[in-house]
C-alpha cells in the first residue's frame, strides 16, 4: 500500500479552507508514514475578487509546518509547494525555489493566455481540441523556462474542465471515447513535454484527483504514465490533491495496479529535494 500522499492542499491555499493540522490528523488516521504539504503559489493569479488570489504566505507556511513536524512525531511532514507556472512570472519562480528549504517542488500549468481553464471564457478562443492542444503547448514552454522543480503536476488536467467534460461529469457520466480521442490528438506534444522532462531528470505524478472528479482514471491518464515509462521515465510521485481530509489518499488502493501496469516497480517520495524510491 501507499502510506504517503505527496500533493495536499490545507487552508494556506486559497480554494482549501481545511487547517494543515487537520490534514495531519487524517493522515495519521490513515496510518500513513508521511504527509507531503503542497499548497498553491500561483503569482499573479487573475484574482476575480479585490484580494489577490493564491499567494502563498510562505512565513506563515513555514511556521506552521515547523509547529506540526515538532507536535506529532509518529508521521513525517514534508515541506512542498505546487507553483504555477506562466510566463511572466518564471523569475520570482525561480527564485522562492531557492530561497526556502523545500522537500518537494510541483510545477503546474494552471492558466493558459492568463486564463484559468476552469472558467468558460478559456475556451471560446477556439473549438475544444485546439484549445485543449493549446493548454498542453503551454506546459511545454513553461517546463523550458528553467524553473527547479521536481515533478510535473496533472499533466492532463484541462481534460477535467472542457465544456463536454464540465456536462458529462455534472451528469455522473464519463465518455471514455471523447476521453481517448483528445488524449491521442495532443499526444505528440504530450510525447514531448515527457522527453523534455526525462532529460532535464523531472518526475511526473499520479495525481488521484482525476477519480474524485469522476474521470475514471487519474491525471495523467495511464497511456500517459505508460509513455513516460517506456521513454525511460523514472521518477512518479503519488499525490490526492486533496483540499479536504476526507480526501486524503483519494483512491490510493488502485495506485499500485496502475503503477504496475504502467511499468514502473517504484514510485517516489522527495525529501530534501532528493527522491527517495520505494517498492510499489
Ligand atoms: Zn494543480
Ligand atoms: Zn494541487
Amino acid at each position: 500500500m501507499i502510506k504517503s500522499d505527496s500533493h495536499v492542499h490545507t487552508a494556506f491555499s486559497t480554494d482549501s479552507q481545511s487547517p494543515m493540522e487537520s490534514m495531519l490528523l487524517r493522515g495519521i488516521e490513515l496510518g500513513f508514514s508521511s504527509v507531503c504539504f503542497t499548497d498553491h503559489m500561483d503569482y499573479d493569479f487573475p484574482s476575480e475578487t479585490d484580494e489577490p488570489e493564491f499567494l502563498l504566505d510562505v512565513e506563515s507556511y513555514f511556521n506552521e509546518l515547523n509547529r506540526l513536524s515538532g507536535k506529532y512525531t509518529n508521521i513525517k511532514v514534508r515541506k512542498g509547494i505546487e507553483l504555477g507556472l506562466k510566463e511572466n512570472i518564471i523569475g520570482e519562480c525561480r527564485d522562492i525555489v531557492k530561497k526556502y528549504p523545500f522537500d518537494f517542488v510541483i510545477c503546474s500549468t494552471h492558466l493558459v493566455d492568463n486564463m484559468d481553464p476552469y472558467n468558460e471564457r478559456y475556451w471560446e478562443y477556439g473549438d475544444e481540441s485546439e484549445r485543449i492542444r493549446h493548454y498542453y503547448e503551454t506546459t511545454l514552454d513553461n517546463i523550458k523556462m528553467g524553473v527547479d522543480f521536481d515533478v510535473y503536476g496533472h499533466i492532463d488536467y484541462i481534460i477535467r474542465y472542457t465544456p463536454y467534460m464540465k456536462k458529462v461529469r455534472a451528469e455522473g457520466r464519463i465518455d471514455e471515447e471523447y476521453m481517448m480521442k483528445h488524449l491521442s490528438k495532443s499526444m505528440d506534444v504530450i510525447e514531448e513535454i515527457l522527453k523534455v522532462l526525462i532529460h532535464n531528470g523531472k518526475g511526473i505524478e499520479i495525481n488521484t484527483g482525476g477519480f474524485k472528479y469522476g474521470l475514471g482514471h487519474p491525471n495523467p491518464n495511464e497511456k500517459v504514465l505508460k509513455l513516460y515509462r517506456e521513454l525511460g521515465g523514472e521518477i512518479i510521485t503519488v499525490g490526492s490533491d486533496a483540499h479536504e481530509p476526507k480526501h486524503l489518499g483519494y483512491d490510493f488502493n488502485k495506485v499500485p495496479e496502475i503503477l504496475g501496469s504502467c511499468g514502473f516497480r517504484y514510485y517516489t517520495e522527495f525529501t530534501g529535494r532528493k527522491p527517495d524510491m520505494k517498492v510499489v
